[in-house]
């Protein structure tokens, strides 16, 4: 698998990526330019990479010969907000239904916040705060049908 070159210059950032004061998806599909934020583990839980990783074609391509790759692995992305069909309106309906779901479950909130690289322009984040990241590592893609992108 390969990563392609992490371009912060302002203005040529990916076109996958937040930028000029949009929000960024955390659970985003598998395409290039899209960050890598998260491997999930043996135990299911997502563990975040504090390392920003831009993937490339090659990384899909390789990613999809093991299946889905947002089964594995999490991906940051672009908020396009209501061209999302997970979009309320005003916000989005994903993580509001993660949180009503562990609550429901009474699945314990993570203790401490993740180390996370997007959370500065993170949908959830601005959302509904530190609650949303205590639950971050709960959310594999993949495994929901809340995160059926549009
Ligand atoms: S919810 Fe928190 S930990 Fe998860 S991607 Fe957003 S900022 Fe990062």
């Amino acid at each position: 698998m390969s990563f392609a070159q992490a371009n912060g210059k302002k203005g040529t950032a990916s076109p996958k990526i937040a930028d000029h004061g949009e929000k960024s998806c955390p659970s985003a599909r598998a395409e290039p330019g899209a960050l890598l934020i998260g491997v999930v583990g043996a135990d299911g839980l997502v563990q975040p990479i504090p390392t920003r990783l831009e993937i490339d074609e090659d990384f899909v391509e390789q990613a999809s010969k093991s299946g889905v790759p947002e089964a594995r692995f999490r991906f940051g992305g672009r908020c396009v907000e209501g061209k999302c069909k997970q979009w309320t309106g005003n916000s989005c309906g994903v993580i509001e239904k993660v949180l009503t779901g562990m609550a429901d479950q009474n699945i314990a909130p993570a203790e401490n916040l993740p180390r996370c690289i997007i959370r500065g322009t993170c949908r959830w984040y601005s959302q509904r705060g530190a609650d949303t990241c205590r639950a971050c590592i709960y959310v594999v893609t993949d495994q929901s049908a809340l995160v059926a992108h549009a």
